[in-house]
């Protein structure tokens, strides 16, 4: 059984909610060397809910720094943004936030065996070095695992071309699923401290899906958190692979009614699942042996009419250059895509989807 505690909170209170977190979570920083890990994906606005919000952050670092902390801030945005990390933080506001305790993570890395993938990894050596990981997500919807949460923020230990290698070498996504659980246990995070006060729902991520949960959740397991979090905004925890699978890992169960819940938990009746993850639905990769590519070509990348805007940011996201733009209109090369759905997250128009409605091609 794992300690999970879910408290209502603001953004403009978000100190005094994780100083409540780290009373009930008892690390000795003082004197320790800390690596606080917010979700960094894109460079997108606070307001967007797609990455950790600064106020979260700040908070963090100010009582990990009241309690004699040295703090450090990282993380490996997206899939290609390998190297542009400080635009994407300078950006997105985290940057502003973590000023001078901002390393670039992907510049001294070291290898690690990944099981699933029976081949090295490369991940930042300061992982292995400081003495607790402060882990920050952000409760977001993901159109390929479900649920990205405290266990799925996990993955962005690898700088971007390393997590484009992990989609390459999964042939569905189930194998994908087991890549992300090898990657959390290869450093577990100390403390997990989840913004879930603006979320995304829905399908895909972006503006049109943002949620206001108003709850910060923390947890020194990560799939506890998630096995809670995702519960209480309708998930059946037992459908989110990575998470089980991470949850062996820390030896709790994905039964939420088996932990120490704390706090202001209620379960969200009505926020949207992503398509396959509903109570009774069937995820597209289930029937035996198809791969993620043929989930993806079966239901089909697909552009909804009236809804791109040509911006481009779909393609910049696609670690396997698969994605072009011809006339303003994204265009696929399908023998180059790995069905990331990376593009599907990058696109704040909600344009990319997987129904049927037409093929992403040079045709449209
Ligand atoms: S699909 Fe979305 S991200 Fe891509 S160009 Fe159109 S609006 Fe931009
Ligand atoms: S086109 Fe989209 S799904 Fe395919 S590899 Fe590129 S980002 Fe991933």
């Amino acid at each position: 059984m794992a300690k999970v505690l879910v408290r209502s909170a603001q953004y403009v209170e978000a100190r005094t909610a994780v100083e409540e977190v780290f009373e009930c979570f008892r690390l000795g920083v003082e004197g320790k060397r800390v690596l606080v890990k917010p979700n960094a994906l894109n460079e997108r606005e606070p307001e967007t809910g797609s990455n950790t919000h600064p106020s979260v952050l700040r908070a963090v670092i100010a009582v990990l720094e009241a309690r004699g902390a040295q703090v450090i801030v990282g993380d490996n945005p997206g899939q290609i943004n390998y190297g542009r990390m400080r635009e994407v933080f300078a950006a997105n506001g985290l940057g502003e936030v973590a000023g001078d305790r901002l390393r670039n993570l992907g510049l001294d890395l070291i290898a690690r065996r990944v099981p699933s993938l029976k081949f090295d990894l490369f991940f930042p050596r300061v992982l292995f070095e400081v003495d607790f990981v402060v882990n920050v997500p952000k409760l977001k919807v993901h159109p390929g695992v479900g649920f990205t949460g405290a266990v799925k923020n996990t993955f962005g230990h690898l700088p971007g071309a390393q997590k484009a290698t992990c989609h390459v070498a999964s042939p569905n996504r189930r194998a994908f699923e087991r890549v992300l659980s090898d990657i959390y246990r290869l450093r577990r995070p100390d403390l997990n401290i989840m913004d879930a006060i603006l979320a995304l729902e829905g399908r895909a991520q972006g503006g049109p899906s943002l949620r206001y949960l108003g709850r910060l959740l923390a947890s020194d397991s990560a799939p506890a958190l998630d096995v809670v979090a995702s519960s209480m905004i309708g998930f059946d925890p037992q459908n989110l692979h990575h998470i089980v699978d991470a949850a062996l890992v820390d030896g709790v169960t994905p039964d939420p009614r088996a932990h120490e819940i704390l706090g202001d938990y209620e379960p969200i009746g009505d926020f949207r699942l992503p398509k396959g993850f509903e109570p009774g639905g069937t995820r597209p990769d289930e029937k035996p042996g198809a791969s993620l590519l043929e989930a993806a070509s079966r239901k089909g990348l697909v552009l909804k009419e009236g809804l791109c805007n040509g911006c481009g940011d779909c393609t910049k996201q696609c670690p396997l250059g698969a994605l072009g733009l011809e006339g303003g209109t994204p265009v696929i090369d399908p023998m180059r895509c790995v069905s990331c759905f990376a593009c599907v997250e990058a696109c704040s128009s909600r344009a990319i989807d997987l129904e049927p409605t037409y093929p992403i091609s040079a045709d449209n």
